[in-house]
């Protein structure tokens, strides 16, 4: 006999509508929610802005002290040398 998967809110029990998945910094938590309770959490909330990743958003956070001086100094420097060894 085939399952049927019902959602539940996770909050009263009532037949969830949806799945949401919350990111709290590198946690990624799930939780079911009937429409009021869907309401109420994305009540205040706006649109994640799309195309950006975490890890550019760092990289342009810790370029924003001094990018000439920082450009000057990994140019002849920290430019990853290829020294590869034969395996065997
Ligand atoms: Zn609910």
């Amino acid at each position: 006999m085939a399952e049927k998967t019902i959602l539940v809110c996770d909050v009263c029990g009532e037949p969830a509508g949806q799945r949401v998945t919350i990111r709290i910094g590198r946690r990624a938590l799930v939780k079911d929610l009937c429409d009021p309770h869907l309401a109420e959490l994305t009540d205040g909330t706006r649109l994640a802005k799309r195309g950006r990743p975490r890890a550019v958003g760092a990289a342009a956070g810790r370029r924003k002290s001094t990018p000439a001086a920082s450009d000057r100094q990994t140019r002849g420097r920290k430019r990853p040398r290829k020294r590869e060894q034969p395996a065997a």
